[in-house]
């Protein structure tokens, strides 16, 4: 039906036949002369018919919004004056000598260039027409050609791709299950994979050694921003690899496809321990594009009188620091108050400042509502060692060590973004050395990564300190985000028993739940180790899209759901009866309240 795309057009095909297939994005009569802009998937030309062609020219007349059309005509240059620079097909155009309708069309419920003002519900809600926008088109374009690239370096490199189950059992990755009601089997309830992490293990227990996937995950959270309720891993996993083999292979994939699909070349990526991050950051993926850092000043503190600085200086889950902003003297006091109520959101009681006007007067040259508290010589002591200069604007976080490292490290994030202070587009890094655990509220142990990740210690060390043991795992950050993270796994029963007894999974647990791996690893587990990257974000990266739901044909709303086919959706009493499901009446009141929400 088509011998070309409308978007790829131009000068060289000029005095060419085409017949090209495609919508109507604009149509225009100018003075017995009628402009069409026939948009495809490459993009957009104009063609033009004339008076002359009688019957196609009352057809052009018709045409509105949206149709679709066939159109043969004749390529031809623009002239001089009517060349539109932006367009990629500018520099021509088509005479149309031929038209047929395909197919009418309704007005549109948005128009595709206003889709800013008509808000996302209903740009989810008409999906298909909303992908019909360029840069959505571009988005899943490149979404395309950047899976094409991790199969080929896969391929290229080894690795086999290999399908693991969506209906199974319960993969602890941190989240809440979906779960899927067995008809067969009455009362049980498969879940859907939070990742691959049981069953790529097992492939490598099979001797698949390097394994792939291109993985569908679902996790049952809150949604933050930048999460969907189901996304997509590049799911990796191999044998007889130790971390620096896995990191080498995954970087040089990144860096692939950054050099290959933008002309960016990454380098090297720098390595930085967990508690590096923590300390200087306040984030276990740090934004390195920003260069503020926070400086630890507890040692000063402990013996001012100012309780504010010398009870955290003096508890020691307390943390004291100092975080210099170059220039930040220019910042309005106007704008530090919001500072202030901004860091309150993580806890923080307030946002002590000191403004550096002149470094060498210590009595008139400090403006700041604490130094009045403060001892000269600590105040020399903070300015020495934060390396102040004139104009300076020093922010302090005196607290608990999780409430200072959040408030500044989220506080160093908005000021890189307010004040603009990145120094280069792209600042790639792997954070090593991660905590086996973390406390819970309860006083317990949770897996930091998950409870398959190797320790980097003997077990009997494990064993007599599991709060203070680093893992084996691995996580790679760009500009902030979290791109992927892995770990070598434990590949010794022994070893994952006594992980799983400090979580608090006891025995009877563990076999109910994890039987089957604990026997795998009995029958000729190999050491083994992967990683996995998430799709979605890494495509929101590189387009530079605001939201990942940009960079997904049909995903879901905040609220985890999907508003054009309007699922989740009840279903009848007696596919229930099928699955062995009673519904528990709804109280009253909550019943009203579901209906008159809208999903
Ligand atoms: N399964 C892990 C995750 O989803 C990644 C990995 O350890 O390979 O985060």
């Amino acid at each position: 039906m088509r011998s070309v795309y409308c978007g790829q057009l131009k000068a060289a095909n000029i005095d060419e036949e085409v017949t090209l297939c495609g919508w109507v994005d604009r149509r225009r009569d100018h003075g017995g002369v009628i402009f069409i802009d026939l948009r495809d998937r490459e993009g957009i030309v104009q063609v033009v018919f004339d008076p002359d062609g009688e019957e196609n020219f009352a057809l052009a007349d018709k045409v509105r919004p949206e149709y679709v059309l066939q159109v043969k005509g004749k390529v031809r240059a623009r002239d001089a004056a009517t060349v539109n620079p932006n367009m990629a097909t500018g520099e021509v155009e088509v005479y149309g000598t031929g038209l047929e309708i395909l197919n009418s069309a309704e007005t549109p419920p948005f128009q595709l260039d206003s889709h800013i003002t008509v808000g996302e519900d209903v740009r989810l809600r008409y999906r298909y027409i909303d992908l019909r926008r360029q840069e959505m088109q571009k988005n899943l374009y490149f979404r395309s050609k950047v899976t094409t690239a991790i199969r080929n370096y896969m391929d290229e490199n080894g690795f086999l791709d290999i399908e693991t189950p969506i209906l199974t059992r319960a993969t602890p990755e941190g989240a809440r299950d979906y779960l899927v009601p067995s008809r067969t089997h009455e009362g049980q309830f498969f879940a859907l994979p939070q990742s691959p992490q049981l069953f790529k293990q097992l492939l490598m227990v099979s001797g698949f050694d390097r394994y792939y996937q291109i993985a569908k995950c679902f996790r049952d959270e809150d949604l933050r921003a930048d999460r969907q309720p189901e996304f997509t891993q590049i799911d990796i996993e191999t044998s007889f690899m130790d971390e620096e083999g896995i990191m080498s292979v995954t970087e040089g994939m990144i860096r692939k496809l950054f050099q290959d699909l933008q002309g960016v070349d990454l380098g090297e990526f720098d390595r930085m321990p967990y508690s590096e991050a923590i300390e200087k950051y306040g984030s276990d993926k740090p934004d390195l594009r920003i260069p503020l850092e926070m400086v630890d000043i507890k040692d000063l503190m402990k013996d001012v009188e100012f309780k504010v600085f010398s009870g955290p200086a003096n508890d020691p889950k307390g943390r004291v620091t100092a975080m210099k902003v170059p220039k930040g003297g220019e910042i309005p006091r106007k704008k530090v108050d919001a500072y202030t109520k901004f860091v309150s959101i993580y806890g923080a009681k307030g946002l002590a400042y000191i403004k550096v006007n002149d470094k060498d007067d210590l009595e008139n040259g400090l403006q700041s509502p604490i130094v009045k508290f403060l001892p000269a010589e600590v105040c020399r002591a903070i300015l020495d060692r934060v390396e102040a200069d004139n104009g300076d604007l020093i922010f302090f976080g005196a607290d608990t060590h999780k409430i200072v490292t959040e408030a500044l490290g989220a506080l160093r994030c908005k000021l890189g973004e307010d004040l603009n202070l990145y120094t280069r587009d792209w600042a790639p890094l792997w954070v090593v050395d991660f905590p086996m655990f973390e406390a819970t509220d309860n006083g317990g142990l949770t897996a930091l990564h998950h409870p398959f990740t190797a320790p980097s210690c003997s077990p009997e060390e494990l064993q007599a300190n599991p709060a203070e043991a680093l893992s084996r795992a691995y996580d790679m950050v760009l500009n902030g985000t979290e791109l992927g993270g892995g770990s070598v796994r434990i590949h010794d029963q022994g070893m994952q028993q006594a992980v799983f007894q400090i979580l608090g999974i006891e025995e009877d647990e563990q076999r109910e739940k994890f039987g089957f791996l604990l026997d795998a690893l009995k029958y000729g587990a190999p050491p083994h180790g992967g990683l996995a990257f998430g799709l979605d974000r890494l495509i929101m990266l590189m387009t530079g899209s605001e939201s990942i739901r940009d960079v997904i044909a049909f995903p879901k709303t905040q609220t985890a759901a999907c508003v054009m086919t309007d699922a989740p959706g009840s279903v009848g009493a007696d596919q229930l009866k099928d699955l062995h499901i009673r519904l528990r009446a709804k109280p009253q009141a909550q019943e009203q309240k579901s209906e008159s929400q809208t999903k």
